[in-house]
């Protein structure tokens, strides 16, 4: 059986990730990889869910012992990709997705340089703030912080393999596939195909 792709999902918040996410999960050959993370959970969110929730001391544990994949520290908390959340599926032929923002990123394009780098940019920075403010989960300063920390991440969208604006879910979510149905096509991928055909010729 053929490995499945990892797949890095990066975009600023407010981008509409999370629902982009929610969709692309419906189709089965999908795996949403769960992050570790020091932040404290939001109302509604699941302790081996949405994020293994854990404390500073335990993943800097974690770090010590290889368990991540990539990591990093993002408004004054720690995320991390766990090895376990990725490499298992990986193996049954799965395409897990690893949704962090760009410093883990990075980490994976030297890692895993077979991955694909997929960024969610939004259509304007006023449609980020407006959506932020409708979640309404976090305090004005902290969206403040977000919208400066999105014009930032902007700036490493050209290091990606793809960028798909978020404007009309629908639109974004189709273009997602495209570039998934693409990707499998591409001459890299193909190869055992093509020496099945000599081979049997
Ligand atoms: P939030 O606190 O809103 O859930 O996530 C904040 C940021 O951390 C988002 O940009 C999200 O993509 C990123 N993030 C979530 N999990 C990970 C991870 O495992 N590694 C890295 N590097 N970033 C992550």
């Amino acid at each position: 059986m053929n490995k499945g792709r990892l797949i890095v999902f990066s975009a600023p918040s407010g981008c509409g990730k999370g629902t982009m996410l929610g969709e692309i999960m419906k189709d089965e050959r999908f795996r949403l990889s769960v992050s570790a993370t020091t932040r404290d959970p939001r109302p509604g969110e699941i302790d081996g869910v949405n994020y293994h929730f854990i404390t500073r001391e335990e993943f800097e544990k974690r770090i010590e012992n290889g368990e991540f994949l990539e990591h990093a520290e993002y408004c004054g908390n720690l995320y991390g990709s766990l090895v376990n959340e990725a490499d298992p599926y990986l193996e049954q032929g799965l395409n897990v997705v690893l949704e962090i923002e760009v410093q883990g990123a990075m980490q994976i394009r030297e890692k895993r340089p077979d991955a694909l780098f997929v960024f969610i940019a939004p259509p304007s920075m006023a449609e980020i703030r407006r959506r932020l403010l409708k979640r309404g989960t976090e305090t004005p300063e902290v969206i403040e912080q977000r919208i400066a920390q999105a014009t930032m991440e902007l700036g490493y969208a050209q290091d990606y393999d793809y960028i798909i604006v978020n404007d009309a879910l629908e639109d974004a979510v189709a273009d997602f596939f495209t570039v998934i149905r693409a990707e499998q096509v591409r001459a890299p991928f193909m190869s055992d195909h093509i020496e099945e055909v000599i081979k049997n010729a």
